[in-house]
């Protein structure tokens, strides 16, 4: 066939809407009747491109037909898909940072509809949101006031514009970070309007490195935990502690960015050891900052804490209004905070602490029930085997750390594992495996009890899809 005789055997739009598969899904209401003509007219658009292009695509009126059925449904379908995370990487910013704890899930119900979000339910009077939470952050982390923005980078933000505006904050050099995106220390201190008074080197700064830069222009002393990266070797730098101390001499606001906000000391982190909230709300810091879905384990969010003069400019300054957390995030963070009065709840409940705390055997347990499963619905080329490995805690916490696992191991004598782990991502349920190598690796750490005939189901597809 030439390119007009294909050309015309493309059909035009409104006879593609009277075809019965495509006029029956509009009528029963399962597609929108917008959305079945942005697939016909999408589907219709690509192949005359391809025609002109030189192309031979099937013009076929069935062809295109079951065309425009199924594009129809991939755009109407929602854009959020659940995921299963097999990449061991705990805190994986890329598929959402933490799992929510099945009480913050409940929480977040319950907090949807109305509810007293901002209203005294005693008095029958105006309430304050930051209420909801404030009670519980003060009794977890030992500081006397509290508040809660969308996340920490907004904490930083408003820290920065309510305590120094205009005027200098002193950073370290070896804290000059920058967290994925665009959150890097330097520029989020332009925002603010304050002025960056860098002191010391990249792997040592002195006490003495701040006192020396303090002038009648300074108004805070900043730390920045490194939490995506360590500078080891001939170090030196002051302590929280230490800083609290000049600040007092001097008159001058202390502020720690914590980056995660490690609640409770469970004891569990090999090879690196992130601070604890209240062992630097204890050092005297006015403010400590810190994310809410870091190794907390819950919903996006910055927290403030520290003393009250400090929480107070932070809350009546006007950025307070844009950077306000929702009743869902409030409700879901309030949910989270509370499993850590018991540190062993916490430890079962909370998805974060819970992966991060597995030990390798029951690790171990659970790669050779996953690869059982698997072996059973394995095409002959495939082989699976259980290895050790290392999971991250990832997030950009503990970034040294690593944590000992076990992973079910898919090998192929043909190769192909790229094209695999490719249509992996495409099933109904996507699953993230890592593709090491030339094997693809599964980590139970990050999986959910549910998620193991999951993922078997998925590789099974996925192989035959791969032409396994
Ligand atoms: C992660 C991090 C941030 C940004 O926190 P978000 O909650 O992701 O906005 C800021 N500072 C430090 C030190 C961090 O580790």
């Amino acid at each position: 066939m030439g390119k007009n005789e294909l050309l015309r055997n493309i059909p035009a739009v409104e006879k593609l809407l009277q075809e019965e598969s495509v006029s029956s899904m509009v009528d029963e209401g399962t597609i929108p009747r917008s959305v079945a003509l942005r697939a016909i007219r999408e589907v219709l658009g690509e192949l005359r491109e391809s025609v002109l292009a030189g192309e031979t695509p099937d013009t076929s009126a069935d062809g295109i037909v079951s065309a425009v059925v199924e594009r129809s449904r991939r755009l109407d379908a929602s854009s959020f898909k659940r995921v299963i995370n097999a990449t061991g990487v705990v805190l994986h910013t890329n598929l959402g940072r933490a799992p929510l704890t099945a009480a913050a899930v409940e929480a977040m119900k319950n907090a949807s509809g109305y509810c007293n979000l901002e209203y005294d339910l005693e008095r029958g009077t105006r309430g304050y949101r930051h209420d909801l939470v404030r009670g519980i952050l003060l009794e977890i982390t030992g500081a006397e006031d509290a508040i809660v923005v969308n996340n920490n980078a907004a904490a930083v933000l408003l820290v920065l514009g309510a305590l120094a505006k205009g005027r200098e904050v002193i950073v370290s050099r070896g804290e000059l970070v920058e967290i994925g995106g665009a959150f890097r220390v330097p520029e989020v201190m332009v925002q603010g309007g304050a002025l960056l008074r860098e002191v010391g080197t990249t792997n040592k700064t002195h006490l003495r490195d701040y006192e020396a830069a303090i002038n009648p222009e300074t108004a805070m002393l900043m730390k920045v935990h490194t939490s995506n990266y360590r500078v080891l070797g001939f170090t030196q730098e002051a302590t929280t502690a230490e800083l609290v101390g000049l600040g007092l001499k001097n008159n001058l606001f202390v502020v720690e960015d914590l980056g995660s906000g490690l609640c409770h000391d469970l004891g569990y982190f090999e090879g690196g050891r992130e601070p604890m909230v209240a062992e630097r709300v204890s050092t005297g810091a006015d403010l400590v900052t810190f994310s809410g879905d870091k190794l907390l384990g819950g919903p996006q969010a910055g927290i403030i804490v520290g003393k009250k003069r400090a929480v107070e400019l932070c809350r009546r300054h006007p950025l307070m209004r844009a950077l306000r957390p929702d009743k869902v995030t409030l409700s879901a963070l309030e949910a989270t905070l509370r499993l850590y009065r018991d540190p062993e709840r916490a430890r079962r409940e909370v998805p974060v602490v819970m992966m991060l705390t597995k030990d390798a055997e029951s690790i171990k347990a659970d790669a050779e029930m996953l690869a059982g499963l698997i072996r059973e619905v394995l095409p002959a080329s495939f082989a699976v085997e259980v290895v050790p490995e290392s999971s991250e805690a990832g997030g950009g916490s503990l970034p040294l750390a690593k944590f000992p696992t076990w992973c079910a191991r898919v090998t192929s004598t043909n190769g192909g594992l790229s094209k695999v782990e490719r249509w992996l991502r495409a099933q109904e349920v996507p699953v993230v495996a890592r593709l090491k190598e030339d094997s693809l690796l599964f980590d139970p750490r990050t999986l959910m009890p549910e998620d193991y005939p999951l993922v078997a189901k998925a590789l099974a597809a996925a192989c035959l899809e791969a032409g396994g």
